[in-house]
């Protein structure tokens, strides 16, 4: 028998499409993958070399529970420099990713029935993190023309003595949005235990720049990780920043459920810190011109973008003047026009209508698929 948690766990919709566009592709057709929500950009060198010294140096054992003590000074000093906020490295916890350590930071913090307060849409793994901590959500909607953010008298209806913590992803996937200074002011300063900030698309802004929730209160979890900007997907390596108090506890879960990452892995992280500025500028440069591109021929084409998507690499795009079933037509789209894209409906019944587009293709690939696109459209008129 399959428990009864694990037969809640929601499917991640977009896997669905990949595989359906694999598929076709064995069977000799040509996709365009704009659903992937993955850097197409290889892993800078610096970091390569560094895993490959390291591993000549036979740093393939375990490491401190909590990871490298070098790594994580490195993400201490990383933070004071980018956001002036002071951490120390007993209040951080390196992973294989930043899943495992969303996973870790929910057991850390919740009890059975305690709340955690997400937004419809989200990123859809959100609530199976929570679920498998054995919390309940506490769905907030929000809308495309306040750029999807919480309102904030319905965070103020939702708080309960259950609540444990606020979540927030800024940049966000899936809208690409940013959240103002104020904006995260303004959760900072709820009577929440914790705020929970996804910050992994922190770097990939195309104006201003990210603002950490660490800047504004210490009460918070920060996810944060290399997979985005340093394009190490499948290096998984990731880290949780967590008020000190939960230093000991977080140790003996990663102990226990996971003990340790790859220590070389580990060291080419520290790497990417420290040595990739040059290749990180050029890869934000591209995003940036990709993103330009996509939104203008979006716009074009009668999509509505609500609000200007300025980090991630995904265009949230509202698509109710073609159709109002998404799930279905992300599928039709994939099979007629042969681009990948992911319904809105993955996110949460607030994306239904709504298409993600990922620019982290290139552009001649993005040029080629909106062609389709735009074809397929017009032939539905
Ligand atoms: N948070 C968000 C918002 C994401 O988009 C992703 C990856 N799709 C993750 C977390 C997980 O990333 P990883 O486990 O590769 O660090």
């Amino acid at each position: 028998m399959i428990s009864k948690r694990a037969s809640g766990f929601t499917p991640f919709i977009v896997m669905d499409i990949m595989a359906k566009a694999e598929e076709m592709e064995r069977k000799g057709e040509h996709i365009i993958h704009m659903e992937v929500g993955e850097p197409d950009f290889p892993t800078p060198k610096a970091v390569i070399d560094a895993a490959v010294v390291a591993l000549k140096n036979n740093k393939t054992r375990y490491t401190h529970a909590l990871g490298l003590l070098e790594l994580r000074q490195a993400i201490c000093d990383f933070y004071l420099r980018e956001y002036g906020v002071s951490i120390s490295p007993d209040q951080v916890l390196i992973s294989t990713g930043t899943s495992p350590v969303l996973l870790f930071a929910m057991l850390a913090l919740l009890d059975h029935g305690d709340e955690v307060i997400v937004s419809n849409p989200r990123y859809p793994c959100y609530q199976n993190f929570i679920l498998a901590a054995g919390g309940r959500l506490r769905e907030i909607q929000t809308y495309p023309e306040e750029g999807f953010q919480y309102r904030h008298q319905d965070i103020a209806k939702k708080l309960s003595r259950r609540t444990k913590g606020i979540m927030i992803n800024s940049p966000c996937n899936p809208t690409g949005i940013v959240m103002s200074r104020e904006q995260l002011q303004d959760i900072a300063r709820f009577d929440a235990p914790y705020i929970i900030s996804d910050e992994i698309y922190h770097g990939l802004v195309y104006r201003d720049r990210a603002h950490s929730i660490l800047e504004f209160t210490d009460r918070a979890f920060v996810i944060n990780g290399f997979s985005k900007l340093y394009a190490m997907t499948g290096w998984r390596l990731g880290y949780l920043i967590f008020p000190k108090k939960f230093s000991a506890v977080m140790q003996r879960i990663h102990q226990n459920f996971m003990i340790s990452a790859g220590g070389f892995i580990q060291w080419a992280g520290i790497a990417a810190l420290a040595k990739t500025k040059t290749a990180v500028r050029t890869m934000i440069r591209t995003y940036d011109e990709r993103r330009r591109y996509m939104l203008a021929r979006l716009t074009d084409m009668g999509f509505v973008i609500h609000v200007e998507p300025t980090g991630a690499f995904y265009v949230f795009a509202d698509g109710r003047r073609f159709f109002t079933d998404s799930y279905q037509e992300a599928f039709r789209i994939t099979e007629k026009a042969k681009v990948g894209v992911t319904p809105g409906i993955d996110f949460g019944s607030g994306g239904e209508g709504f298409l993600r587009f990922s620019y982290a293709t290139s552009l001649e690939n993005i040029r080629k698929g909106l062609d389709r696109l735009e074809r397929f459209l017009k032939k539905k008129k």
